[in-house]
């Protein structure tokens, strides 16, 4: 009889137990902030590289995007959000793509077209131009005539933290004026070369002169993010790469704190 009762009680405690950690994630589920998109190559046929959507995949997501009332916004609105707290439009999103890939003038610039969204780009600086595998200069100055914003992912793609100051500094102003020489406008955002920042290098963006800096942290940007260490939603190619894009983009704070739970039961 008493090892009945003690399975009920403990039967109890469980159910208590999953029903808070239910309400807990649920009351997450609501996503505040903006989401910042973060893509790499939209290659033509399907690659086994997480790195690459192919062209179907990266139309799919857009398309839900356009469909569902999404607005692509700039940098420069982001900040402002971020800064002044002007108001965005509820369902607001910027798509970023990080190392200047070819492809993305060859194969997401005409989807991105398709649906009137703009975009940002990050290049790497000194390989603008230099292989097919890359952006050259004219695509990209033509991209920036139809609205695409371009910013830095420094020269050469080193990851700035442990780096001496003199070099991050050389890395972050060069490539800065590279393409600010190049497109005659200002650049004023930078992604961080595989996400790595620190306190230091956050210091020396700012003090090169760039407005705001984007890592790979995952969430959503909210008006109390850190400028120099903004949050972004990397999309990857999977076997579900669609489920894969909405899950992040719709539940992006139901995965971050299911992120959170499992570091900490791995922990206890
Ligand atoms: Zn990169």
């Amino acid at each position: 009889m008493k090892t009945k009762q003690h399975f009920i009680l403990i039967l109890l405690a469980a159910v208590v137990i999953i029903a808070a950690i239910s309400l807990f994630l649920l009351i997450g589920i609501r996503p505040e902030g903006i989401p910042v998109l973060n893509y790499h190559e939209v290659v033509k046929n399907d690659e086994d590289n997480p790195l690459a959507l192919s062209v179907k995949e990266f139309d799919e997501q857009m398309a839900y995007l356009h469909r569902n009332g999404y607005k692509a916004i700039t940098p420069d609105e982001l900040l402002a959000y971020i800064g002044q707290g002007r108001q965005l439009p509820a369902k607001s999103v910027l798509i970023t793509f990080d190392d200047g890939y070819r492809d993305n003038y060859t194969n997401a610039f005409p989807v991105l077209k398709k649906y009137g969204f703009t975009a940002t780009i990050f290049l790497i600086t000194d390989f603008v131009g230099n292989d097919d595998w890359y952006l050259n200069w004219q695509q990209v100055r033509e991209m920036q005539r139809a609205g695409i914003v371009f910013g830095s992912h420094t020269l050469n793609h080193i990851p700035l933290v442990g780096v001496p100051p003199a070099e991050v500094l050389f890395q972050l102003q060069k490539s800065k004026e590279g393409i600010e020489w190049r497109l005659g406008v200002p650049v004023n955002y930078l992604a961080y070369p595989t996400g790595a920042y620190d306190a230091q290098v956050c210091q020396l963006v700012r003090q090169a002169g760039y407005k705001a800096a984007f890592s790979v942290d995952f969430g959503r940007v909210t008006q109390a993010s850190k400028v120099y260490a903004l949050e972004r939603v990397p999309i990857f190619k999977s076997r579900w790469s669609f489920y894969d894009f909405y899950l992040r983009l719709n539940y992006t704070s139901l995965i971050e704190k299911a992120k959170w739970v499992k570091q900490w039961l791995s922990q206890i």
